[in-house]
């Protein structure tokens, strides 16, 4: 290492570089199936291989790799699988954007050639997000990385496509599926995005084809109506009765069409009667199977008005609802409209209104998926935390329905079914046949739909690691230990993957399933680029250094709780950084090649304080890390090491020390002080990897990588519960002596006398440690009183049963002092009554963001505090001015 004392401040740039580097050239990210240990695994929730670091990585990234590298250091054989995926219609999107940036689209290019530019696109500007996490610290295996369309997952993708095939999970047929006009494929029920929106909705009368009644239907989409095969109403529906099986004629198209009844109708919807339009809409097209109803399709997969249309052939769907809607008019059968708020599906890639379609699709069976995926839950075989989320997994899991998988786009697995067109069979094979199994035809088409992307990421736990090969990696690391991961994918991924886990290797994919909260700006709002709002985790790595971006993430991220990214906060924990950074280098002033590694034998009070201290810090950081409570642990990490090590700890042991301190007692010192330094390094090296790693260069002796350090274990031998509660008391004293002379202004240079009046038996500790009052309160003599001393001109604190006085004759100017504290009074009562009245103020109560109102509230609660000492002072001023 360089030359050891010439840094002066910590520099995250430099560190952050050289360490990651050190890490990767010594392997230390390598899982070896081989070495000894439980094995402990993750697998990287896998980045779009289009995107870029965002707010929600860098928290999900963080909390993963405090767990492989605090498993790690726990002696685990620890495995953190990386990956990127392919992100079909994301990255085909990027890559048509580029070519129309060229003048040419996909369909002149061809589907050969189309995917030989997308994968030289993914070789040239994919998977920069892998870069980014290593700024992160992320310690994962490199060596592993893997694409969920590399050859090897192409393959397990075609094998689970053919099990599931087999077992009659997977079917083809023709359904009402969600279609993307833009996008031109099928949609899965969750791709779809509903937003509520302002709308009509149109009574249209239907005239009876032989008499003068008419029965009028409701709908949001009159277009539809030129593909209507029928009109429903409920069986029970009154209003109807006895015309059920009357022949209407839908206007416009002049189609004999029947009056119908149906459990599905809602007889509290519009007029009760609803229009049937089988081709595209979901329940009418379940209502035509029950009814063995024609369907026509007057809508194309670009989202025109097909032939079956008359007039209208060829009119983008929008428009020619406003024709239809002209010519009802006209005609006279649009009896009403009335203004109508309601839900419409969009393509969540592209926001297109979807198009409920008619079409033959993929489709896998979830039902006898799900509930072997509900009871993994149930047993407890896999834990998902927080376990609210428990309740949303299973009523989703409950009412699942069949995931349709086949896309029409041309980027991601092509499905592996082949079409004889001479015999008109299918088959699913893993490897392309040459022959028809039936007629022994060559003529073989292969089918054109790609699979959904989310049908490779369910095998992602498994393909990554080799399946379907018994490879030494799945046996050593399936199932996975744990999963981190956004509440947002909890139904497109970790649901899906619960399921094809478990049929497909017979157990369920994680241990525990780490659901994490949602990172938004400082005022709270959930980052979007139209608001532009959008914090960059790279630049804050660049300002505050990754260590304290990290913490900062990690002391917010409370269970269930969104965090609330902000410059004070990420400055605060700069400051930390800088604060632990100095204490190393104090620690390297006064530890050398000599000093003995391990605990003495003899034990100070002090010592025996902090080291039963650090014992609480190390079971609670522990177990804040194994129950995912990450902010609990980070805050325990920053509180002992600030305020008790740094504040407390380094300042009572500095005489001990200093060269005129025995030998002996310096050699004492110097290594407890190294030991209890080290544990917190390698306490909080999990959170702070690249800080730790370049303090514990600093220190003496040879080091290796402190990623190969043993995590610190609680000695309860070393847990004093009377040490701390004796030092407990004395630092208390210490402080209330400190309060009294910053309230009262006395000078930071005078030494003042304590007075300490209690029962003898509760002063023997204090007695015994006078020095550390005297040095750390600043005083000249510490004074032991009986209970009988009734101190009259002294300011007075009670701590415990002990009332520390501090007579403050020759301290202080007392007129000058009275005069201070008088405008200090008037000055806050002036902002009370300005914050009183504020919070009386109802206009301002009911416009006032609610955090605005709160810190009011808080502000008064402060100034009532305030004025209350400053009036107790002034009372004990002046009295030694009467
Ligand atoms: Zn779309
Ligand atoms: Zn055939």
């Amino acid at each position: 290492m360089e030359a050891r004392d010439q840094e002066k401040s910590y520099d995250p740039a430099v560190a952050e570089s050289k360490w990651y580097a050190y890490w990767e050239e010594l392997s230390l990210f390598r899982a070896d199936p081989a070495r000894p240990g439980d094995s402990y695994c993750i697998v990287i929730p896998p980045p779009n291989v289009t995107g870029s670091l965002h707010m929600g990585h860098a928290l999900n990234v963080t909390l993963q790799d405090v767990l492989i590298r605090y498993h790690r250091m726990l002696g685990k054989n620890v495995l953190w699988l990386p990956g990127t995926d392919h992100a079909g219609i994301a990255t085909q999107n990027v890559v048509e954007r580029l070519l129309a940036s060229e003048g040419v689209d996909r369909q002149s290019l061809g589907r050969e050639t189309f995917e030989e530019r997308v994968w030289k696109w993914k070789e040239e500007s994919g998977g920069a997000i892998l870069n980014q996490l290593k700024r992160l610290g992320a310690a994962c295996d490199w060596s592993r990385e893997r694409f969920t369309m590399d050859e090897g997952l192409s393959r397990a993708v075609r094998e689970a496509f053919v099990l599931l095939h087999r077992k009659g999970l997977i079917y083809r047929g023709r359904y009402i599926i969600n279609w993307c006009p833009r996008c031109h494929t099928a949609l899965s029920d969750l791709e779809v995005a509903h937003v509520e929106t302002k709308g009509g909705l149109y009574y249209i009368r239907y005239p009876e084809f032989s008499g003068r009644r008419n029965v009028v239907v409701a709908t949001t989409r009159p277009e539809t109506m030129l593909g209507d095969t029928a009109v429903a109403v409920h069986p029970k529906d009154e209003r109807y009765a006895g015309r059920i099986g009357v022949t209407l004629r839908l206007p416009i198209m002049n189609r004999p069409i029947p009056l119908l009844s149906d459990e599905m109708v809602d007889p509290a919807f519009g007029t009760g009667a609803v229009k049937i339009t089988p081709a595209h809409d979901p329940n009418d097209f379940e209502v035509a199977k029950r009814h063995n109803l024609p369907a026509v399709r007057v809508i194309d997969d670009a989202g025109k008005m097909t032939g079956e249309t008359g007039p209208f052939a060829g009119m983008d769907r929008f428009a020619c609802r406003e024709a239809v809607l002209e010519s009802l008019r006209k005609e006279g059968f649009l009896v009403k409209e009335e203004q109508y708020l309601h839900n419409v599906g969009h393509c969540y890639r592209c926001k297109t209104v979807v198009e409920p379609t008619e079409s033959i699709q993929w489709f896998v069976k979830t039902k006898p998926l799900a509930e072997p995926a509900i009871r993994a839950i149930q047993s407890g075989e896999t834990r998902i935390i927080p376990p609210n989320w428990e309740r949303t997994y299973f009523d989703w899991m409950e009412n699942i329905r069949d995931w349709c998988i086949s896309r029409q786009i041309w980027w991601g697995h092509r499905i592996p079914a082949y079409h004889c067109l001479a015999c008109g069979l299918t088959m699913v094979e893993v490897d392309a046949p040459d022959r028809c199994s039936s007629c022994g035809s060559d003529n073989l088409r292969r089918e054109e739909d790609v699979l959904d992307t989310w049908f490779s990421s369910a095998l992602w736990p498994f393909s990554t690691l080799g399946w379907p090969e018994r490879t030494e990696d799945l046996s050593r690391y399936y199932p996975t230990s744990a999963l981190v991961t956004g509440f947002d994918i909890l139904f497109f991924w970790v649901a899906r993957m619960m399921m094809m886990g478990i049929e497909l290797t017979g157990k369920a994919p994680f241990r525990d399933v780490v659901i994490h909260a949602l990172v938004r700006d400082p005022k709270g709002e959930k980052m979007s680029k139209t608001r532009g709002n959008v914090i960059d985790p790279l630049d804050l790595m660049e300002r505050f250094g990754t260590d304290a971006f990290r913490f900062t993430l990690l002391a917010l991220a409370a269970q269930g709780r969104d965090i609330r990214m902000s410059d004070e906060r990420l400055e605060g924990y700069r400051n930390f950084m800088n604060k632990l950074f100095q204490a190393g280098r104090f620690v390297r002033m006064h530890a050398d090649d000599s000093t003995p590694r391990g605990l003495p034998s003899e034990l100070s009070v002090v010592d025996r304080w902090i080291l039963s201290r650090l014992q609480r810090a190390i079971d609670e950081i522990r177990k804040g890390i194994e129950e995912y409570r990450f902010n609990e642990a980070s805050s325990v990490f920053y509180q002992f090491t600030w305020h008790e090590f740094c504040d407390w700890y380094l300042e009572m042991i500095k005489p001990s020390l200093q060269p005129d301190a025995p030998a002996e007692t310096r050699e004492r010192q110097r290594a407890v002080l190294l030991c209890v330094f080290e544990t917190i390094l390698r306490l909080s090296h999990p959170f702070l990897p690249f800080l730790t790693e370049e303090i514990w260069h600093l220190l003496p002796g040879e080091r290796g990588s402190i990623l190969t350090e043993e995590y610190p274990e609680a000695d309860p031998d070393r847990t004093d519960v009377d040490v701390e509660e004796d030092m407990g008391h004395l630092m208390e004293i210490i402080r209330a002596v400190r309060n009294m002379r910053s309230e009262l202004h006395v000078p930071t240079a005078k030494r003042v006398e304590v007075r300490l009046k209690g029962q003898p038996e509760d002063l023997a500790f204090l007695r015994d440690h006078e020095e550390i009052i005297l040095r750390l309160a600043r005083a000249g003599k510490v004074v032991h009183k009986e209970p009988e001393y009734i101190p009259v001109e002294d300011a007075t604190a009670v701590v415990n049963d002990i009332e520390v006085c501090l007579p403050l004759a020759g301290l202080i100017d007392f007129r000058k002092e009275a005069l201070r504290l008088r405008k200090e009074i008037d000055k806050a009562n002036t902002e009370h009554s300005v914050v009183c009245a504020k919070l009386g103020n109802e206009k301002f109560l009911a416009n006032a963001p609610g955090d605005i109102v709160e810190a009011h509230r808080i502000r008064k609660g402060d100034l009532e505090l305030k004025l209350d000492s400053l009036s107790r002072n002034l009372v004990l001023v002046t009295r030694y001015l009467s």
